[in-house]
């Protein structure tokens, strides 16, 4: 009997608001700031406090919705979701129920199958809770409860249950992810968590008509986390429908060190939730003119950013990847190409040594210290010969300690590289003549050591001689000694 999964994929993400869905608290990052330090009478849930919706959330919302190709609601309605739990002080939270921002959208995606769509089920608005810490386990356990991120805006993109391998989960959530990166609704930062993930996972019987009894793993962080959680359920499914048992429609969660599902709840069904309109909020009217400006306004999809770099830069599929996974490194990439770089090339320092470079400082690709054109001047150098891939990268690295022009650097420092050839041939034969141990091994047929000589050279020249001209001289030295032996 085949066994076929299937998946729908609830996405949570922040929205890259100033203030709060419904007060004008400041968004903060809840890893620095101090706990409970943007926090109001509203988003705390004192009694008498009154919500008024984020202009600019709904803005964002909006264009995810579009983005996804989702029909925006004429009229959309705030509903309360009530239920308690010490991270929710106010007892519900604010979301969308029957009627969301936006519903009906899809978004293509690739796996090693070939392109498919997933359906989006709809795309609604809602709040986050606080932040929960348990501390002194074993001791004196003890709860502690941060607000800072109660109230944040959140964006809830539910898909249907379109997805039949842990390949396509995967594939959906890296394509919404970059897409939400792109179009600057979420900071997509994971790490974070201002993207979270809830699987609904079941199994059926190739053939069979209905869809098998679900379970849902809440709170996935990570994509790893995500296809983990997926493909043990998947198996616990499998094996339970294998021994003649039913699986319970339940809520679990994810053991991220043992890398197990366990239950939590059995599933719970809406009407537990008590939702009724909010009585705090009029309807969400969405102007069809200010629809239009926001649709207007969305920037180059991944998907068309995809086709353009394949036809317009002719760039494999693998470093298209590579780029889009940060829609700022594709912005810088481009501004680099403009003044005339090879996308080529460009793509190659910037995937590499740059963006190793931002790594390793924590740089944002959004304010780099320097400025594409100084890195196209770069490359341009690199390519012309006038220095080489070694200078290059100290320059680089000075470029992005001062901001400064590569050629002021290379000026200032004497960084030009060393073409010429009685200079070089100079530097050969002082390491030669430095050398003779080696050049005695060398000419016994060590011929290994040829690398070990033109390091020395390089050495000698502070990295500065052109490669090319080294070997070559290099080269001609050693094949004159060898005569000189067998003479
Ligand atoms: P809730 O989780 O609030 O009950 P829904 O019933 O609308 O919400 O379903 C949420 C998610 O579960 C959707 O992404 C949907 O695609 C998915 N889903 C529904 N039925 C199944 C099923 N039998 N197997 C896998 N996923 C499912
Ligand atoms: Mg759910
Ligand atoms: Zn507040």
């Amino acid at each position: 009997m085949v066994y076929i999964p299937v998946i729908g994929l609830e996405i949570h993400a922040e929205l890259k608001t100033q203030t709060k869905m419904f007060c004008g608290c400041l968004v903060v990052d809840s890893t620095i700031a101090e706990a409970n330090s943007s926090v109001c009478p509203v988003c705390l849930g004192l009694p008498g406090a009154l919500p008024v919706v984020n202009k600019k959330a709904v803005e964002l919302g909006l264009r995810a919705a579009l983005a996804l190709e989702c029909t925006p609601l004429q009229y959309s309605i705030f509903a309360r979701k009530n239920y308690f739990y010490p991270d929710l002080p106010k007892g519900y939270q604010i979301s969308q129920y029957e009627t969301p921002l936006a519903e009906n959208g899809r978004l293509l995606i690739r796996t090693s199958e070939g392109e498919k769509t997933i359906r989006i089920r709809r795309v609604h608005l809602e709040e986050d809770t606080g932040k929960l810490t348990h501390i002194n386990r074993d001791v004196d356990p003890c709860s502690l409860v941060d607000l800072n991120r109660a109230g944040v805006p959140l964006l809830e993109i539910v898909s249907e249950p379109d997805m039949h391998s842990v390949e396509e989960a995967r594939a959906y959530a890296v394509t919404l992810h970059q897409l939400l990166r792109t179009i600057a609704v979420s900071s997509g930062d994971m790490e974070k968590g201002a993207i979270r993930f809830e699987a609904n996972v079941s199994v059926m019987l190739a053939g069979a008509e209905e869809l098998g009894t679900r379970t849902e793993i809440k709170n996935l962080n990570s994509f790893r986390s995500m296809e983990r959680a997926i493909e043990f359920e998947i198996k616990r499914h499998i094996a339970i429908l294998k021994s003649n048992s039913k699986v319970s429609q339940e809520t679990v969660g994810w053991n991220e060190s043992e890398e197990v599902t366990f239950s939590q709840r059995s599933k719970e069904e809406a009407h537990d939730y008590r939702y009724f309109p909010e009585p705090d909020l009029p309807p969400l009217v969405v102007d069809s003119i200010w629809l239009d400006s926001i649709l207007q306004n969305i920037p180059e999809l991944p998907a068309m950013k995809r086709m353009r770099y394949a036809s317009e830069y002719h760039l494999q599929d693998a470093i298209i990847d590579i780029l889009l996974e940060d829609p700022r490194m594709a912005f810088f990439f481009e501004k680099v190409v403009q003044h005339g770089e090879p996308a080529k090339e460009a793509t190659n320092w910037i995937t590499g040594v740059l963006a190793s470079e931002v790594k390793i400082r924590g740089l944002d690709w959004d304010c780099l210290p320097i400025v594409p054109g100084y890195f196209a001047d770069l490359i341009t150098l690199v390519r012309r010969g006038d220095i080489n891939l070694l200078t290059a990268k100290t320059v680089l690295s000075e470029m992005l300690d001062t901001g400064k022009q590569p050629k002021v650097i290379i000026e200032q420092k004497g960084l030009m590289q060393i073409e010429d050839g009685d200079v070089i041939a100079t530097a050969v034969h002082s390491v030669l003549q430095g050398n003779p141990k080696e050049v005695a091994n060398y000419l016994a047929g060590k011929e290994t050591l040829a690398q070990w000589f033109f390091g020395q050279v390089m050495a000698k020249t502070g990295g500065q001689a052109s490669p090319g001209v080294v070997k070559r001289e290099l080269e001609r030295q050693l094949f004159r000694l060898k005569n000189e032996l067998s003479d």
